[in-house]
């Protein structure tokens, strides 16, 4: 497991748990699966803690700039511009996909189009929900659905070694 230098949010890819730290928790403390989190931004995080947190935060949405604003209690806003976000989820995939020996979908247009539809979503909803499946429009209850998601359970990617998308694709 790779120690970092500075702190970081990391998401369990089964329960939606949340970690900060230095490096991702061996077993999830909630759902005890090993070595299943994934780096997840602030905004995304921000999304997640008003879900788990009691009363929930208020989540707001930009319009006009492609950006998305987050509200965490009154003290914690940010706006991030779409290309940013691209950059940065992309980071996320690429660092995803080299910690676990996969490679992302050499179809760079296939690649983008999963990309943008994924950002479309969290701009609506806060969260990068998967774009090919249908979710019960509970947050609660898709948490399985966020990207990067437990796709090795798939039965998909027993058969074809991909995720359902065709975002990673393993050997
Ligand atoms: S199936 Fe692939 S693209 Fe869809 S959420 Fe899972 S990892 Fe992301
Ligand atoms: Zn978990």
């Amino acid at each position: 497991m790779i120690r970092r230098l500075f702190k970081r949010l990391y998401r369990c890819r089964t329960c939606g748990d949340l970690h900060w730290g230095y490096a991702p928790p061996k077993v999830c403390p909630t759902c005890k699966v090993k070595d299943d989190y994934v780096p997840v931004n602030l905004s995304e995080s921000a999304t997640l803690l008003g879900l788990f947190l009691t009363p929930p935060s208020p989540i707001k949405v930009g319009g006009d700039t492609h950006g998305i604003e987050t509200t965490v209690g009154s003290s914690n806003t940010a706006l991030i511009s779409r290309k940013e976000r691209q950059e940065m989820f992309r980071e996320l995939i690429e660092e995803f996909a080299r910690s676990k020996g996969y490679h992302l979908n050499p179809d760079s247009a296939h690649l983008e189009m999963l990309i943008e539809s994924i950002l479309d979503i969290e701009e609506r909803q806060g969260v990068k929900l998967c774009p090919c499946r249908l979710g019960t429009g509970e947050l609660m209850k898709d948490l399985a659905l966020l990207c990067p998601c437990h796709f090795e359970s798939q039965q998909i990617f027993k058969d074809e070694k991909r995720c359902w998308c065709g975002m990673f694709f393993a050997g």
